[in-house]
């Protein structure tokens, strides 16, 4: 048994660990990130993109790490949301409502950039900095002392260190080894997400269509004559899995249809990726030198792009109290100081999307209407409209 020191252990090298791991070696502390799955970079397969949100943009260019995203970022200017009636080859446009940055003086709301693409681009990162030691294992047990903490893996390995992040995702093996409930809001819906070539430029717009059921979205990304999006598509369950059962020719008619043409002719470029949609939130995201992070602490239906920009603030305050406490990193003070940081802001914003995403999916006539009622409203009520689109950027 073989027993090595790091000041901070990371458990999961998703997007939320890669991220934390980089951010925080900028402090010049080391950085120990176990990850379970063993896939190379060519392995990598996610049709989801992500939208970084301006705060999330300005922290991952305070920590270095944006610069090495920015080759790849589409900005999204516009969001165009519309309510859709039925029709063919097409559905018809009842109403659209557009939120431009530039009315709250922003050259644009945020970045999008494939999930791939990024995260082959931090584990490259990753693997060559020299405070991470990257290792593909998993944690057995945990040990506690007052002072420290001994994390056993699998391989036989002992990694002695002052605090535990745990951002091994919705199923955390962290969280439950420490007995955290959690509280799962199960609106039996799924998601499903690919990427689209189209005909017409998209014009750094994203459009959120209304029809029956959840939205189809379409967020642009960057490439060639501005003529590819990623899109998400949330349902109940059972019209998703019937998507997915569908041929090549069926399932395009089916997109083209949906879109209502503001892109042209559409074709699926990606294979298809489902994933349920429940909400899920930790009853608290710390316990003795362990913090939680990302969708081990709370996961999103994919609406208003908040899921990734919580964690990028969960990692912020991290960051920040390792600064505060740089001689007492995984105190008491500093975990308990992180919940109480965290958990209110997380709390407030899941239960908005959580309202949001009913709204968007309720098929209800009176719940409807009221959608369509607010939206006009929202263009009437310009300071209300510029408050909620702060509100949604994150600040
Ligand atoms: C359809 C969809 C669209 C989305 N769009 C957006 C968006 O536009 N904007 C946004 O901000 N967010 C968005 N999100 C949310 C965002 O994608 C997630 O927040 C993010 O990908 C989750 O990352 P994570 O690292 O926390 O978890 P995961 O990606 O699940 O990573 C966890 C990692 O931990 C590893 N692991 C698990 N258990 C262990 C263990 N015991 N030991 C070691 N390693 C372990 C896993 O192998 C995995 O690599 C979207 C989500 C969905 C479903």
């Amino acid at each position: 048994m073989k027993t090595i020191n790091a000041d901070v252990v990371i458990c999961g090298g998703g997007l939320s660990g890669m991220m934390c791991s980089l951010a925080l070696t900028r402090l010049g502390i080391s950085i120990c990130t176990i990850e379970k799955s063993n896939y190379s970079l060519q392995q990598i397969k996610d049709t989801r993109s992500t939208a970084y949100l301006l705060p999330s943009i300005n922290f991952l260019v305070k920590t270095g790490i944006w610069k090495h995203l920015s080759k790849n970022i589409n900005p999204l200017k516009i969001l165009s949301i519309i309510n859709s009636k039925n029709g063919y080859p097409f559905n018809q446009v009842l109403n659209e409502t557009q939120f431009n940055a530039k009315e709250i003086s922003k050259e644009y709301f945020g970045c999008n950039i494939s999930n791939c693409e990024t995260k082959q681009i931090l584990m490259k990162l990753v693997k060559k900095d020299k405070l991470i030691n990257y290792i593909n294992n998993e944690i057995v047990n945990i040990e506690n002392f007052e002072e420290h903490l001994i994390i056993n893996l699998r391989n036989k390995l002992s990694i002695n260190t002052k605090l535990l992040i745990g951002a091994d995702g919705r199923n955390s093996f962290i969280r439950n080894y420490h007995n955290i409930k959690t509280q799962i809001t199960d609106i039996k819906q799924k998601a499903v997400t690919f990427i689209i070539q189209h005909q017409k430029s998209h014009n750094n717009i994203s459009y959120e269509i209304y029809n029956t059921g959840g939205p189809f979205t379409t967020v642009p990304l960057k490439s060639k004559e501005e003529k590819r999006s990623a899109v998400i598509w949330v349902n109940d369950s059972i019209k998703i899995d019937k998507l997915l059962g569908l041929n090549k020719f069926e399932l395009q008619s089916e997109i083209n249809k949906r879109s209502c043409n503001k892109l042209g002719e559409i074709s699926v470029v990606s294979e298809l990726q489902s994933s349920n949609v429940n909400a899920q939130l930790a009853d608290k995201f710390v316990d003795n030198r362990m913090i939680l992070i990302g969708e081990a602490a709370h996961a999103l239906p994919p609406i208003g792009a908040q899921g990734l920009n919580l964690t990028i603030r969960d990692i912020k305050v991290i960051f920040n109290l390792i600064r505060k406490y740089q001689y007492s990193i995984g105190s008491n003070e500093m975990v308990a100081e992180f919940n109480v940081k965290r958990l209110l802001d997380v709390k407030i914003r899941t239960t908005s999307v959580n309202i949001l995403n009913k709204i968007s999916y309720s098929d209800n006539l009176i719940i409807r209407r009221t959608r369509d009622l607010g939206l006009s409203f929202l263009q009437q009520a310009k300071p209300i409209k510029y408050l909620l689109m702060r509100y949604g950027l994150g600040s």
